[in-house]
């Protein structure tokens, strides 16, 4: 079937133009001038006057049916992605893990059959690795033959998650080889276990210490070590959700040296902030995660962090949790609290509304930190994260004028609130295709659980 997108606006990470767009069957097979359109025909016209057509988002953190603090996210391959193709996101990233005493093998194989017959749309994954011995090195080799080309380590969560100095250095030597790109859940975990422990004794137990047991410093020590350890691997490296003005500081001063060295944030972190946290009647509940919450100061940093490139990449760390039931489990102490916010459906929303509109990010820069520079760094591009001839037809028609509420109940994900309850946005997707499929159109759904196919990702290369 051919399908034309006609009399747009085609906004790229470096292009905006007047251009028709076809699309044969799954790809884009043409951006051109609309003197050109009685040469072909379409079987299907979708006008986009007055609109943009934007690649299709990449969100490249997300946690969907993860067990975690005893409990699991509430999104599953099959709501989540419905979410996210409700707000303009055509491939994700998600995390499969690595149990500890396991092989890298089987926690892929168990993301893999989450996925499968449930994903909306493209998926592929990040490999958590949170047991670096001798044997999960070598399987490294397989997994990326596989396309599984970036790795996770964290220095938070001791005894869980946790690798130490020496695990990570391997673990990167090992990726510099096979030309895959590691990326550093950086807070230092065992300070931090310290300062919950002294809190949790003198009755600090409300949600707002959950931010105050995980101070700005400990993310800066952890992002500096992590950029040393890449240094010394001679490895590029990514630090995701840097929520930090301090760690950002440390990401500055690498790249300002040559280093390969890359940075991601979420909106929890450009829209949120400890005021948010220390809510009364445990509402602060509902912005527990990790990082935590920062200074509202903070967030300038971060949007200039953005607009200069130092920070490449806006995803979301979608990993929600129901207020009842879920969150409420640390309702005695906050350390029972299940970390996670849901984000997957309004990153685009936030970004544009928040970014393009208030004057922050161009709309260019907008495409590139949520579309373009996350599928170059993740081995998906150009297949992905651009509107080209030859890439698949992930596509949003943007209408800069539609309204979206960002209520709970006028939302898609499986969690029982919403961070942005009552802020209504401005800027949203009329159509959004997959590979050639319209899968929204006007706030329904029409895509098919399971038509998401798995994405077999290229190898790192430097941005
Ligand atoms: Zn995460």
């Amino acid at each position: 079937m051919r399908t034309l997108i006609k009399d747009g606006t085609v906004v790229t990470a470096t292009d905006t133009v007047s251009a028709d767009v076809w699309i044969d069957g799954d790809t884009v097979v043409g951006v051109c001038h609309p003197s050109l359109r009685k040469t072909f025909a379409a079987e299907r016209e979708i006008d986009a006057t007055g609109k943009l057509v934007l690649p299709g988002g990449v969100d490249v953190h997300t946690h969907l049916d993860m067990p975690f603090m005893g409990t699991s996210s509430r999104d599953d391959f099959q709501t989540g992605t419905i979410a996210a193709a409700h707000g303009g996101t055509t491939c994700l990233v998600d995390f499969a893990i690595q149990g500890r005493g396991q092989s890298l093998r089987a926690g892929l194989d168990a993301w893999h059959a989450k996925a499968e017959g449930k994903a909306a749309i493209d998926y592929g994954f990040h490999m958590i690795m949170a047991d670096v011995n001798p044997q999960s090195l070598a399987e490294m080799k397989t997994l990326a033959a596989e396309g599984v080309t970036s790795y996770k380590l964290f220095t938070a969560y001791p005894g869980a998650l946790y690798s130490d100095d020496g695990q990570i250095l391997r673990a990167m030597q090992q990726a510099a080889e096979l030309g895959a790109l590691v990326s550093l859940h950086a807070e230092n975990g065992i300070a931090i276990n310290v300062l919950i422990e002294q809190a949790v004794a003198r009755g600090e137990v409300a949600p707002r210490f959950h931010a105050a047991t995980r101070p700005e410093i400990s993310e800066a020590e952890a992002t500096h070590r992590a950029l040393c350890l890449a240094e010394i691997a001679g490895a590029p490296v990514y630090i995701v959700h840097l929520t930090a003005s301090r760690a950002l500081e440390q990401i500055v001063a690498f790249r300002d040296r040559g280093l390969s060295v890359y940075a991601e944030t979420c909106p929890q972190y450009l829209f949120c902030c400890t005021d948010d946290i220390a809510k009364p009647d445990f509402e602060g509940a509902k912005y527990v995660c990790s990082p935590p919450m920062r200074p509202k100061a903070m967030q300038a940093d971060l949007w200039r962090g953005l607009r200069t490139g130092h920070v490449q990449v806006v995803a979301t760390d979608h990993c929600p949790f129901d207020f009842k039931g879920q969150k409420d489990m640390g309702r005695e102490v906050f350390t029972k609290i299940p970390n996670g916010m849901p984000a997957i459906e309004t990153r685009l929303h936030l970004l544009w509304d928040g970014g393009v509109r208030e004057g922050r990010i161009t709309p260019s820069r907008f495409v590139d930190i949520v579309a373009t520079a996350p599928a170059k760094l993740f081995g998906l591009y150009p297949k992905k994260g651009t509107v080209a001839v030859g890439s698949d037809a992930d596509l949003v028609v943007w209408d800069p004028e539609r309204k979206q509420s960002l209520r709970a109940r006028d939302l898609h994900m499986r969690v029982d609130y919403s961070p942005y309850e009552g802020r209504t946005t401005q800027g949203a997707p009329t159509h959004v295709l997959s590979r050639g499929n319209v899968i929204v159109e006007n706030g329904k759904f029409l895509g098919k659980a399971g038509a998401g196919r798995y994405l077999r990702r290229a190898a790192f290369r430097a941005l």
